[in-house]
């Protein structure tokens, strides 16, 4: 059997793998931390090991997949930055250590959130789905898109940062990307809490209820907020149908600009958290939707929608992902 080599650069853990292109299935998986240094070549390094260790007595396919934290230059196979590493290292060579090793003869680099959309769309097009949205709300806010049975890649590989997608134009919160009023400031995982502590400082979380005191300690879990959502703390309340309203807005916004008949939703906040979003967040979506709502899904593939998606832009030779520059 061929197996195509894949790999899944995230800001956390970094996975090589071999997938069966003709089942999909991940046959084999290495997964090691992300080294967090500035150093840009730790990445690579830490990459070589992960990668002979993997495919050890395998037949490869010529070509292999890397999805990636971005923001990419696609042709030139490299991390422009990675913000959500420590060190923040830039311009981070993710294909050269496959090329140099002599296992493959090329590259396709995607945004990690690019690969996980195309993976879930090509799970669903025998059932004849065509335009898939994916978002996933965790840690940070990414998405990806399939239309017209294309991946939405754009220039470089940077196109649906939809976490960077305007929610407040006030600018009430700082993303980490250096812009103000983006969704992923107020949503993600990594956020919510700075949210709700600033709501605090400013007043608009009503004092003697467990979210105030809960904040006001310097709580960091994002769980808690939900915990007491669903103990009808009425801080947590308070909180919550602001926080609805912005996941909402986010939403809406990705769908009115994309029209897809799918959304697949997955991330550690949704997934975890599923009656927010049920009883608070999608009757808010129809107060901004100009289109009708899509038909929401679960990711297929879970945490693995990345490395099979890179495996499928090499085996499909997506255009647009392929790696041109050789060192
Ligand atoms: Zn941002």
């Amino acid at each position: 059997m061929e197996a195509v080599l894949a790999v899944d650069v995230g800001a956390t853990w970094l996975r090589v793998g071999l997938v069966d292109i003709s089942s999909l299935k991940l046959i084999k998986l290495t997964k090691v931390p992300t080294p967090q240094t500035h150093y840009s070549d730790a990445i690579p390094e830490a990459l070589r090991s992960a990668l002979m260790s993997t495919i050890a007595g395998v037949r490869l396919h010529r070509a292999a997949g890397v999805a990636s934290i971005g923001p990419l230059d696609s042709t030139a196979g490299e991390i422009l930055k990675a913000p959500n590493v420590v060190g923040r290292p830039s311009r981070v060579d993710v294909a050269s250590p496959l090329i140099e090793l002599g296992l493959v003869e090329e590259v396709y680099l995607i945004n990690d959130c690019n690969a996980a959309a195309l993976a879930e769309w090509w799970a669903r097009r025998t059932e004849g789905v065509e335009d898939l949205l994916y978002v996933t709300i965790s840690t940070g806010i990414g998405a990806g898109c399939v239309l017209s049975s294309r991946p939405l890649l754009g220039r470089r590989g940077n196109a649906m940062e939809l976490g960077h997608v305007v929610v407040d134009p006030s600018g009430y919160l700082p993303c980490g990307c250096g812009g103000k009023g983006h969704w992923e400031a107020y949503g993600s995982g990594g956020n919510v809490l700075a949210f709700a502590r600033r709501l605090l400082e400013d007043g608009h979380i009503p004092k003697s209820t467990q979210l105030w005191a809960y904040v006001d300690s310097g709580g960091r879990d994002p769980s808690e907020v939900f915990r007491l959502y669903r103990a009808a703390d009425p801080g947590a309340a308070a909180f919550c149908e602001r926080l609805a309203s912005i996941q909402a807005a986010g939403l809406a916004s990705a769908v009115n600009v994309l029209d897809p008949e799918v959304l697949v939703l997955g991330g550690s906040v949704y997934l975890g958290n599923r009656d927010f979003f049920v009883n608070d967040v999608f009757p808010m979506m129809e107060r901004y939707l100009m289109l009708e709502s899509p038909v929401m899904e679960d990711p297929v593939f879970g945490e693995h929608s990345p490395i099979v998606g890179a495996a499928i832009a090499c085996s499909m030779e997506l255009e647009g992902a392929r790696v041109l520059k050789r060192k």
